[in-house]
């Protein structure tokens, strides 16, 4: 019997079913919705749906308000490359997205901030719909004593600005001994000329904040803050230089909330014990960041510590590897997605187990009445994996007909020797006991 389609995996059997057909079988959701952000509106949108589509499942697209105009492209683009009854996109705000949440879907996959986060689980639990939800933290990054420290300001830097610092897994603030801080925003300072040039303002590839809610939010986290580096601002244009904030009290504002900005606080701690502590007191991160040449120091961070996803000697660049699952842990979300993860995640894994309605006589073990030897080989049975494959079975079956074979034919001699033993045994027993 093969009844098992390309996407089916075969899994391990035990010695009662090591005959039977036993495979893990993927098969669609049904309706899956999609919650988008603003911050990268085509990615957070269209990386979930390839994943939802290939899995086969039918989609509805829900891009965020915020970012209107990529809303727009995709409300208008993708009819005219996707069967509209099968992926549909439904624009609108918070009203529109509450009437959205009533209807079952059948998975919802949330990206966004936890506060929403909980609005979306809460709707989805009322039809016990599974989700993903990919939210965001505070992602720490640890820069070491012991590194080159002109290459990890140059990544720290890179990370933290793109998108003027509006990238859910940007490194949210640095953690190291206070004797780095003075070099590192020196480091950095040159870093952002070399890359924006004198007038960051002026700069083709400096982005804005997306409106002035975030603008004003942003602005007020520079209040009371040491600026070692920038703090310009322009409401009119929603610009805000690069800013690096030094001997940040760990209990201000700027430590509270993500920061989802261009503004990097740092945070002075002795050691690695005291970050991994640090960290560690607070909400798990989506991305932890460390920087070192001490390869013991760095396992023993990534073994001490929890995040969605860890990225060494560089930052986001676990993001783009497909075979890593990505996602959140505890405040930082739940579920993965990217690459075949994404299939994983909008599958239900089906388990499936064919038997024939043969060897019946092997079933007496499971049928009343029970015995206490019935359980005995039973357990056997269950607990034994049997995973020879087909030539593993071959030479079983073999096996087990030559020893039938040779049962027979040496039957009387065997009997014989049984009894011998028998006697030589009882003897041994009855001498053991005076
Ligand atoms: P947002 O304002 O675009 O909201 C996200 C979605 O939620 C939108 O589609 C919006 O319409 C919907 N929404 C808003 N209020 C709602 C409500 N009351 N009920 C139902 N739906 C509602 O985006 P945001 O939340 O500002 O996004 C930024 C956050 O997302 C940050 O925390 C960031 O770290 C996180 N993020 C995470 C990832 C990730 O992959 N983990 C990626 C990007 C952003």
């Amino acid at each position: 019997m093969k009844n098992r389609l390309p996407a089916d995996f075969p899994v391990k059997k035990n010695l009662f079913t090591m005959l039977d057909e036993a495979y893990v079988q993927p098969e669609p959701l049904g309706v899956v919705l999609i919650i988008g952000a603003w911050n990268y509106p085509f990615v957070l949108t269209l990386h979930p749906l390839v994943g939802a589509i290939a899995a086969g499942n039918a989609a509805i697209i829900k891009p965020s308000e915020l970012s209107e105009n990529t809303a727009k492209i995709l409300t208008k683009l993708l009819p005219q490359y996707l069967d509209q009854h099968l992926y549909a996109v439904i624009n609108g705000g918070v009203e529109e997205t509450t009437e959205l949440l009533k209807h079952r879907f059948d998975y919802i996959l949330y990206t966004g901030n936890a506060a929403v986060g909980k609005i979306v689980m809460e709707a989805a639990a009322k039809h016990l719909t599974p989700m993903t939800l990919e939210l965001g933290g505070k992602s720490p990054c640890y820069v070491d004593k012991d590194c080159d420290l002109d290459v990890a300001c140059r990544r720290i830097t890179w990370g933290k600005l793109m998108n003027c610092g509006q990238t859910c897994i940007a490194p949210d603030y640095v953690l190291c001994d206070a004797s780095l801080q003075n070099q590192i925003v020196q480091k950095i300072k040159e870093t952002v000329k070399e890359f924006y040039g004198e007038n960051v303002k002026e700069s083709p590839d400096y982005e804005r904040i997306i409106n002035l809610r975030h603008f004003k939010r942003l602005q007020s986290l520079l209040d009371g803050q040491k600026i070692a580096f920038g703090g310009d601002t322009d409401e009119a244009t929603r610009y805000i230089a690069p800013t690096i904030l030094t001997d940040v009290d760990p209990k201000s504002k700027v430590m509270q909330e993500e920061i989802f900005g261009p503004v990097l606080p740092i945070v002075s701690v002795k050691n690695a014990d005291e970050a991994i502590n640090f960290i560690n007191e607070r909400e798990k991160p989506l991305a932890l960041y460390i920087f070192s040449h001490n390869n013991k120091l760095i396992k023993r961070m990534i073994d001490e510590t929890s995040s969605g996803g860890v990225t060494v000697n560089d930052v986001i660049m676990h993001f783009t590897l497909n075979s890593l699952p990505f996602g959140g842990v505890g405040s930082s979300g739940m579920g993965a997605y990217h690459g075949k993860h994404s299939f994983d995640t909008f599958s239900h894994h089906r388990s499936c187990l064919l038997k024939n309605l043969k060897r019946e006589g092997a079933n007496k073990l499971r049928y009343p009445p029970n015995s206490q030897s019935k359980v005995n080989v039973a357990k056997f049975l269950l607990l034994k994996q049997f995973n020879k494959g087909k030539f593993g079975l071959l030479l079983l079956t073999f096996l087990c007909a030559a020893a039938a074979v040779l049962f027979k034919k040496y039957q009387a001699v065997l009997r014989r020797k049984a009894l011998l033993l028998c006697v030589i045994v009882h003897r041994l027993l009855r001498s053991n006991k005076q």
